[in-house]
Parts: C-alpha cells; sequence; structure tokens
C-alpha cells in the first residue's frame, strides 16, 4: 500500500495520541478520510514520522514501570468507568463510524457493541489474571504461576470494524498490565479516536494508551521496533502474513487474524425461510465487509431449488446511505474497492458462473456519488474462478452445488481459508458431523455469523489466523502475558537441613 495521498487542506486533523497528549503531527504526508455515501472530506489523517512512532512507543515504556504494578482493583474499575462512558456515548460514536465507515447506523451501534461487550469482560480482569499454586511439590516447597504484563504492545486494526477491533486488543492488553500503541485504519480513525479519548476519560493515565497514524510504514516500523514486546494484527491474509513474519522475526509475539472465505453449508431439511433470512443478512449486510461474511453458500442437494427465493429475498433489501432509516446495504468503503468488487463481478461472468442477480451501479437517489454495490448473487460457481478463490469483500454470494454433506465438508476442507463457517439443517446428527469434521475455527450451527462472546475468544484456523491464540476473552490473558512460575521454600527454623545436595531434585 502507498502512504502518498492527495489530501483537502480545509478539514480537521486527527491527532496523534502520545503520553496523554492529542498532538498534531509534523509530518508532510497525509491522507483524506472520506465519507463513502457522498465523498465528503471529513478529515484528514497524518502518516506519522518515524520520531513520533519512537515518541509513541517511548511515553508507552515509560508508563509501563508505574502501570504494570497499578493493582489490579484499580485497573478494572477504569474499564467498568469505560463501559459506562461508551454506553453514554452510544449514539455519537454510531453517526461517526457510519459517517467515515458506511455501515448502517443501527449496523455500526452492533459494531460498538461488540466492542464494548470486550470492554466488560476487562472490567472483570481480577478473576482472569489469576495464577495457579500446587501446594508441597517437594517437602515444605510450593510452586505457583505469575501471570505478568509483557511491557508496551501494540495492535494493527483494518476498516471494517473500526470500533470493535481497537477494542478486541487494547483493553485487554492494558487491564493486563501492559502498555499499548495502536495503528488504526488509516481509512476510518475518526471513531476509534473518539475511543481512545473516552478510554483517557475514564482513567486511563497517561502513556498507558498511545496512537499512531499510517500506512505501510508507521506498521513496519510497529514491526521492527525493540521496545515493543507483541503486535496483534486483524486485516487482509497478504498484509498479516508479511506482519506475522517480520514482528516474528523481531523476536516479538504475533497474533494475525486474517482473511476469509466463510462457506454456509445448507441441507434440504433447514428450516427455509429462517435460513434464506440468515443467509441474505449475513451475505449482505455491512456490504459484505465482515471477515466473518457468508460469503459463499454450498447448497445440498434438494436446497439447489431455493436459488430463486434467494434472489427475491435478496431483492427486497434497501441498498442506501447507512444514515437512512430503513438501510440493509450501505455503501463499500472506497472508491477502490468499488471497482474491485465490480471487477470481481465481471470475472465471475467471464469465467462462466451464472449472475442470477446483479447488483453493479444500483440508482441510489441523492448519493449518486456513493460507492454503493447492490446484492448480486451467483450461481454455478466452482473452484478455479476468481469469484471463488478470492475474498471479495462485497455483497456478492457465490453459490456452489453440492449433492450430499460429505461432499461439501470436503469443498469447505479444500478452502485454504478457515475462519467461519455454517451449516443449516434440523438434523443433530448433520450439524455434529459438521462441527466434527470440518477444519474452520468457528463453527455456526443455524447461526450464520457466529462470533464467539469474550467469555471464548475468536479464533480461524488455516490461512485465516497466524499464532496460536486469539484476540479477546482467556485467550487474550495469554497472549498479553509472560507465565512465570516460582518454587518456594520457607524454612521455619534454623536447622542446617542435610547439607549440601547436588541432585536435582528440590
Ligand atoms: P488491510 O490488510 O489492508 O489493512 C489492515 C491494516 O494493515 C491497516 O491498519 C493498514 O494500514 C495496514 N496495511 C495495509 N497495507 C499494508 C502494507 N502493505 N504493509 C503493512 N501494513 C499495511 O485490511 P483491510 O482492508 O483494512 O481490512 C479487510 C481485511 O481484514 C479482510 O481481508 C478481512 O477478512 C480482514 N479481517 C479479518 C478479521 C478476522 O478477525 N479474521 C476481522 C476483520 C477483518
Amino acid at each position: 500500500m502507498n502512504d502518498m495521498h492527495a489530501v483537502a487542506t480545509d478539514v480537521a486533523t486527527v491527532k496523534l495520541l502520545i503520553d496523554g497528549e492529542f498532538v498534531e503531527s509534523s509530518t508532510a504526508h497525509w491522507r483524506d478520510v472520506v465519507n463513502p455515501a457522498t465523498q465528503a472530506v471529513l478529515a484528514r489523517v497524518p502518516m506519522a514520522t518515524p520520531a513520533e512512532i519512537d515518541a509513541a512507543v517511548a511515553a508507552a515504556q515509560r508508563a509501563f514501570k508505574t502501570w504494570r504494578k497499578t493493582p489490579i482493583g484499580a485497573r478494572a474499575r477504569i474499564f467498568l468507568k469505560y463501559q459506562q462512558l461508551i454506553r453514554e456515548h452510544m449514539g455519537e460514536l454510531a453517526a461517526i463510524l457510519t459517517a467515515e465507515q458506511g455501515k448502517t447506523l443501527p449496523d455500526a451501534e452492533g459494531d460498538v457493541f461488540r466492542g464494548l461487550e470486550v470492554v466488560e469482560h476487562a472490567a472483570a480482569i481480577g478473576n482472569l489474571q489469576l495464577g495457579e499454586l500446587a501446594n508441597n511439590v517437594a517437602g515444605g516447597v510450593d510452586t505457583y504461576t505469575l501471570l505478568q504484563p509483557l511491557g508496551v504492545c501494540a495492535g494493527i486494526t483494518p476498516f471494517n470494524f473500526p470500533a470493535m477491533i481497537p477494542l478486541w486488543m487494547f483493553p485487554m492488553a492494558i487491564a493486563t498490565g501492559n502498555t499499548f500503541v495502536l495503528k488504526p485504519s488509516e481509512q476510518d480513525p475518526l471513531v476509534t479516536m473518539r475511543l481512545c479519548e473516552l478510554a483517557l476519560q475514564a482513567g486511563i493515565p497517561k502513556g498507558v494508551l498511545n496512537v499512531v497514524h499510517g500506512g505501510e510504514t508507521a506498521v513496519n516500523a510497529i514491526c521492527d521496533h525493540p521496545d515493543i514486546k507483541a503486535v496483534s494484527f486483524v486485516g487482509s491474509t497478504k498484509v498479516g502474513t508479511h506482519v506475522y513474519q517480520r514482528a516474528s522475526l523481531a523476536g516479538k509475539r504475533v497474533q494475525c487474524m486474517m482473511g476469509a472465505k466463510n462457506h454456509a453449508v445448507v441441507l434440504a431439511d433447514a428450516n427455509k425461510e429462517q435460513t434464506l433470512n440468515a443467509l441474505a443478512g449475513a451475505a449482505f449486510g455491512a456490504a459484505g465487509q465482515r471477515c466473518m461474511a457468508a460469503s459463499t453458500a454450498v447448497l445440498v442437494g434438494a436446497a439447489n431449488d431455493w436459488i430463486a427465493d434467494l434472489v427475491a429475498k435478496a431483492k427486497t433489501l434497501k441498498v442506501n446511505a447507512g444514515t437512512e432509516a430503513g438501510t440493509d446495504v450501505g455503501p463499500v468503503i472506497s472508491c477502490a474497492a468499488r471497482e474491485r468488487v465490480e471487477g470481481l463481478i465481471a470475472s465471475g461472468v467471464e469465467q462462466g458462473a451464472t449472475l442470477e442477480l446483479d447488483g453493479r451501479a444500483p440508482a441510489v437517489p441523492g448519493y449518486e456519488r456513493g460507492n454503493f454495490v447492490g446484492p448480486t448473487i451467483f450461481s454455478g460457481a466452482a473452484p478455479g474462478m476468481r469469484i471463488y478463490d478470492e475474498e471479495i469483500f462485497g455483497p456478492v454470494l457465490v453459490i456452489l452445488r453440492a449433492e450430499t454433506l460429505d461432499e461439501a465438508i470436503e469443498l469447505v476442507n479444500a478452502n485454504p481459508n478457515g475462519n467461519g463457517t455454517a451449516i443449516f439443517t434440523q438434523s443433530g446428527a448433520a450439524a455434529r458431523r459438521f462441527q466434527e469434521d470440518i477444519d474452520v475455527g468457528q463453527v455456526g450451527i443455524n447461526v450464520p455469523i457466529p462470533v464467539p462472546v469474550p467469555l471464548f475468544s475468536f479464533s480461524g484456523s488455516r490461512a485465516s489466523k497466524l499464532g496460536d491464540l486469539g484476540p479477546y476473552g482467556k485467550q487474550a490473558v495469554t497472549f498479553y502475558t509472560q507465565t512465570k512460575t516460582v518454587t518456594a521454600r520457607w524454612f521455619d527454623d534454623d536447622t542446617l537441613g542435610h547439607g549440601v545436595n547436588t541432585t536435582i531434585s528440590l
């Protein structure tokens, strides 16, 4: 990605957050934050300089000295306050998000809410960051574990959930005693910055949370920085693979949650109306720009007769700006994204799939300049076609046919991605077989977008994830802490013991 972009000069600038202060960048390189429904320039965002990134990391490093020793109750209370502030500002946060990202206002509230759940979980850190103790592992000897924070951690986030995904990262990292440097998506950083303001208002001390902006150069600086101990990344497979390799090479702990091609497998015994509603919502909601979008349907046997009904359902969805009441499908994030999605639709036609519903160039009165693509459905798709092999990240549903559940499972497992999947059926036996044999991190049974709540962790397998531990939930506590084992013997008198022992025993 190129860090150089044309910019407007008469709009507000997005600030960096360094050592508790929102500061103007001294960079010469900026890019516009653009409303995808109107092309209005909302703000300009800086590509932070190397010195600014160093200053953010240095502030986090200084703050770590005291933050790591802050009592657990004091840390937890900040997140109790923070969740309250987010609730109070829900409407404002959703409006900022919709303006810069495009999704509908109710969906923007959902974006904030799924992040808020992680903040609530971070407020329970007292119960989460507990070590273990084994009593009398040898005579008079106990062994116990301390889950200690790592130091400065960093987060790099994508454009599609500008509230939820930053909130997957910094609350749990900070609640466990680390300090943080966040690099939000340069395409929609405004709601993320508002969330950071609220975090400071909730009591996060200066230097504990810092924000730098930028693209490739900033990300590479984070990967290379010797004082950053861990990197959490969410975004495309191409960039995530690069981040994983580069940051691991620099000795960091890294987790990368990446791209997807999620299959919904539909058996003919499923509840038809509920299944078609679920498919349409999960394929076209957020204009298909969810990493858990059900972008591929595998219709098994007689379920192939449902295509006409699915098309009819998709036609009922309203394409409009996310701020308009009743909108189902908003614009995609940028003109470049729209062109990419339209190009992929054209490739599907060229490669012989059947275009059942063409959503290109929909009429959206009042928003003629918006990046709109309407619901689009292909049937007859197959591996080897670009519409199947690539993540489209737009409101395009690609349908494949299978004759049996076994064939469907084989198809899903042969796809390189393993982020999410779902089966629609009324057969418990079929659902259980699917759950056992499918090689995908997150499985829904009659649930189209099975993103787990923070009592669990986001998972993902194969090309959709690098690193062992997922963001938020219990796995995030492990990711953001170093386990230290202590083996202790306390003498209760002045006896001389048994003399020098040169064996390995305790
Ligand atoms: P992206 O990979 O383009 O950007 C992600 C981050 O990487 C951004 O902060 C961006 O500034 C930075 N970046 C972009 N190009 C870079 C480069 N060449 N070198 C270094 N850094 C670079 O992703 P996106 O388009 O913002 O988001 C969409 C992608 O994210 C989709 O593939 C989607 O599936 C994925 N995603 C995955 C999950 C998940 O949990 N698995 C969740 C949300 C999104």
